[in-house]
């Protein structure tokens, strides 16, 4: 074992070691925890520092090291094939779970209309504004508001316009490398803040709630439904690990590798906040930087397995609850949809929630069911971002298998 790795298998002992003692601290001490919500906040706004410029430079290097800009289109079309049917298994599987569980029979409808209207009051997410947010007339202000989507559009167009312009178009790739690794360099430093940063994160957010038991006793009043969300999700792992080992032959490995931006994704309940430590983990684990560079930015934007998994569950748990029949025809609109809303879905906290408006709508279901989900949302948020980040993270080894030809470093 070299020292490098020693180094990553301390800092993962010491972020789980992170996580069971917020859970317990948490769980004991209830909203005393909140106290120490800021260390949190620290660690969580580190990370968030980090989006923009490693976005911009990791894509627009990534691009440039291509050397051949039709590659592009061959790395574009495999990881977008990727990610779309790994999304829709996804789905397939959470109406499967569902569908076999059952959790909304038994469970009275009475809706909390105050707790779901701040939702509803969000404009609700089109399809058309899913193409429109790939395109913003403000690049400043897109990156204020952490819009990812049109920041990845802009450094892949203007990486590929660099790699035609000779000399001048060659010195910039250079650059944008220089700022990638450097910011690679910071993702390492960051990370030893992770263990404290996700014990407060957890701790302060269970202590929010009052403590683990009353926890539990939100989770008592829907158990089925988390119970059916946890099953589906863990499917869905177990699915991805066999694509991995199919085609890498990778696999605990890989996953352990992986780890500290699993757990940080769990801790954190946002993909895009853990995006550079992915992106950290998958080239530690040996991916190499051009996939890391493509897949992940991309990934924690569009490929959101977790998320559609949870809103397929979802939907069909509040007809259930309604007791509104949903036949084959409406199943087929819920998987079109909730396939379409976790692409649309930001990578923050809870914005599955929101794109799920979309799903409820396309097939007449009351959108005020929405408060059946609010109370436990929070704590399944983890788990789906969770699966989010095991999805691109596989993705990047995948398309690394179908792309491993030696990287073209411009360095
Ligand atoms: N929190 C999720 C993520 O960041 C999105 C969601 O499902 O709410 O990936």
């Amino acid at each position: 074992m070299g020292p490098e790795s020693r180094h990553e298998k301390f800092v993962l002992w010491a972020i789980i070691l992170g996580v069971a003692l917020g859970i317990a601290a948490g769980a004991l001490f209830g909203s005393k925890m909140q106290s120490i919500d800021w260390i949190g906040v620290l660690f969580l706004n580190a990370l968030k520092m980090m989006i923009i410029p490693l976005i911009i430079a990791a894509v627009i290097s990534g691009v440039g090291s291509l050397g051949d800009i039709r590659k592009l289109g061959k790395i574009g079309g495999s990881t977008v094939g990727y990610y779309a049917t790994t999304t829709a298994v996804a789905v397939l599987i959470g109406l499967a779970v569902v569908n076999l569980m059952q959790p909304g029979d038994g469970i009275a409808s009475n809706v909390n209309m105050a707790a779901t209207s701040e939702i509803l009051e969000k404009d609700p997410v089109t399809f058309t504004d899913i193409i429109l947010t790939m395109v913003s007339p403000n690049l400043i202000a897109a990156a204020s508001q952490m819009q990812l989507l049109p920041i990845i559009v802009f450094s892949l167009i203007f990486g590929a316009a660099l790699t035609t312009i000779g000399e001048n178009g060659r010195s910039v790739i250079i650059f944008f490398n220089g700022v990638n690794h450097a910011m690679m360099k910071l993702v390492n430093w960051i990370m030893y803040f992770a263990p404290i940063g996700i014990f407060a994160l957890i701790a302060s957010r269970l202590g929010e709630t009052g403590g683990g038991q009353a926890l539990l006793i939100e989770i008592s009043g829907v158990g089925t439904y988390v119970i059916t969300v946890i099953l589906g999700l863990s499917c869905h792992f177990i699915f991805l690990l066999c694509v991995l080992k199919i085609i890498t032959g990778r696999g605990l490995d890989y996953v352990i590798a992986m780890s500290r931006a699993l757990i940080t994704a769990f801790g954190t309940a946002s993909s895009s906040a853990t995006l550079p430590i992915t992106m950290g983990c998958a080239q530690e684990a040996g991916v190499s930087e051009r996939s890391t560079k493509f897949v992940l930015p991309l990934g924690a934007t569009v490929n959101m397995d977790g998320t559609a998994l949870y809103e397929a569950v979802a939907v069909m748990f509040i007809a259930q609850v309604y007791a509104i029949e949903m036949g084959f025809y409406e199943q087929t609109v819920i998987f079109v949809t909730a396939t379409l809303a976790a692409i649309g879905a930001a990578g923050i906290p809870q914005a599955g929630l929101v794109t799920m408006i979309i799903v409820l709508s396309a097939v007449n279901l009351p959108l005020e069911g929405i408060s059946l989900l609010l109370a436990v949302d929070w704590f399944l948020d983890r788990f789906r971002t969770a699966v989010n980040v095991a999805g691109d993270s596989v993705g990047a080894a995948i398309i690394d298998k179908f792309d491993s030809r030696p990287v073209t470093r411009t360095e």
